[in-house]
């Protein structure tokens, strides 16, 4: 059996990285789980989640920058809404990760962090955790 439940993640810029590691966090210190496996899903398609470096920002702003680069948002795109990089961006960064749950706890690494990817913000958008064990 499965746990899922609904986050609201309200974003302030077209975009973005929010760290969710501790709304993922509570959510499993809820549930009774001690080994299992956590997963995070974003239902939408202009938005994603990652598991990056929480240390250091400057990852986060390479990361963003990078992306960029790679698909700016003026380009030779068909899509009529004018959003087609955020639509890339998002496929890029994908739309769920799995996290294990070793000892009622999200077996993250020293310095990895969860994120919200927003690329055609400012939204309030969803996500999805699930805890099973
Ligand atoms: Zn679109």
């Amino acid at each position: 059996m499965i746990l899922w439940k609904e986050i609201d993640v309200t974003t302030t810029v077209r975009i973005e990285l929010k760290d969710v590691t501790a709304q993922v966090s509570a959510t499993l210190t809820k549930s009774d789980v001690k080994n299992g496996t956590c997963y995070v899903y974003v239902p939408h398609t202009t938005a994603g989640v990652t598991i990056n470096e929480n240390a250091d920002p400057d990852v986060v702003g390479d990361l963003l920058a990078t992306l960029e680069e790679l698909v700016p948002v003026q380009g030779d795109y068909r899509h009529v809404e004018g959003n087609s990089d955020a639509h890339m961006k998002a496929s890029m960064m994908g739309f769920s990760q799995i996290i294990p749950i070793m000892e009622g706890k999200l077996a993250l690494g020293t310095w990895q962090g969860i994120y919200f990817c927003e690329f055609d913000g400012p939204r309030k958008r969803k996500m999805l955790i699930g805890i099973t064990g």
